[in-house]
């Protein structure tokens, strides 16, 4: 198989209570598995298949004849990123450059995560809300279903699921509060500060999206 799911840098239930093991089991084990899957079986024997995960997903997108690719492509990225940017006894307000630069960008972090919360509950159905900086300039963006915010000049710091099976059988309904406790209590800042030194994404292999 030429796509593999990376291993979860953490025990399932390292996340809880914010993120249960068995939501874990269903969003990694079943989820984010069923992507690596079809990508592999939608590219084998294609000219697409010897392609990095990010030269897939910039040739199909916007190719609707290649909708399917780009879908499962994306959540596989997406994923990935996603499983990264959290860690257990993480999130709170950032430290050392990071935080200045959030301060700086959104006047602190309070305001921050007031911000990044309205952006996660604005997203109409499924999608995506990433912390990326545009040249030198941080922001929040977010996305519809698989589409992630590759762009010239942009980097992704991390990014939180907000599909519905990211947080419905904890939170049910309240989006709001699983990203408020996602942000408090799981954003792994150290993999976000990495990412903004880098330029790059140590997760996907990406150099600069
Ligand atoms: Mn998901």
């Amino acid at each position: 198989m030429r796509f593999s799911l990376p291993a979860l840098p953490y025990a399932d239930d390292a996340l809880a209570p914010v993120i249960s093991p068995r939501t874990v089991g269903l969003h990694y084990g079943k989820h984010h598995r069923t992507y690596v899957d079809n990508l592999n079986r939608l590219v084998a024997g294609s000219d697409l298949e010897d392609r990095t995960l990010e030269e897939i997903i910039r040739t199909t997108g916007g190719n609707p004849a290649k909708a399917e690719i780009y879908n499962n492509a994306g959540q596989v990225w997406n994923h990935n990123l996603y499983w990264r940017s959290l860690r257990p006894k993480g999130g709170g307000p950032p430290k050392g450059e990071l935080g200045d630069r959030i301060a700086a960008a959104f006047g602190g972090y309070q305001a921050f995560r007031q911000q990044f919360g309205k952006a996660a509950q604005s997203q109409f159905g499924s999608g995506w809300v990433w912390l990326v900086a545009d040249e030198a300039e941080l922001k929040i963006v977010k996305t519809a279903n698989a589409a992630a915010p590759f762009a010239r000049g942009r980097t992704v710091l991390f990014t939180v699921d907000v599909w519905e099976h990211a947080y419905y059988l904890d939170y049910e309904n309240r989006r709001g509060e699983h990203v408020d406790a996602l942000l408090d209590r799981l954003i792994d800042w150290g993999f976000a500060a990495e990412n903004l030194a880098n330029g790059k994404l140590a997760s996907a292999g990406l150099a600069r999206t």
